[in-house]
């Protein structure tokens, strides 16, 4: 896993300055939002701060990037036509939350019925 990765070796840092290709959704001068390359749903999109953040648990203070990831997940999940079928927004940090990448993203998943497990 590269959830230490530094910035200079962050895939999502890459997605983020546009050094490597994403199916962007949405941008912003804070906030980017791309496709997921292994969709575990017909909409699965990551929602990432520009700023190299590790994880939720290091954003806990700048409540207003906070807010703004989150208002563009929820801008995502309307975009997508996910309001009336549901969706769910999600953000792992660590080990035990299966982070697999070390730069703080929410997946917006929606589109078919998810399970009701969360783990
Ligand atoms: P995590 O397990 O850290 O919560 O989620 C990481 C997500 O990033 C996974 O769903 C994985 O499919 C996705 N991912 C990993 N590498 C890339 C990539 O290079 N491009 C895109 N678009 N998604 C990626
Ligand atoms: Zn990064």
């Amino acid at each position: 896993m590269s959830a230490d990765a530094t910035e200079q070796d962050c895939i999502f840092c890459a997605i983020a300055r546009g050094d490597i290709p994403s199916d962007d959704v949405y941008a912003d001068d804070q906030v980017v939002a791309f496709r997921d390359i292994n969709p575990q749903a017909p909409s699965h999109v990551l929602v990432a701060p520009r700023r190299h953040v590790v994880s939720i648990d290091g954003l806990k203070d700048d409540q207003a990037l906070l807010g703004q990831v989150m208002a563009v997940a929820v801008k995502v999940a309307q975009a997508e036509d996910l309001s009336e079928s549901g969706y769910r927004l999600a953000t792992n940090h660590g080990r035990d939350g299966a982070q697999s990448v070390g730069h703080l993203h929410v997946h917006v998943l929606g589109g078919r019925a998810l399970s009701g497990r969360l783990g």
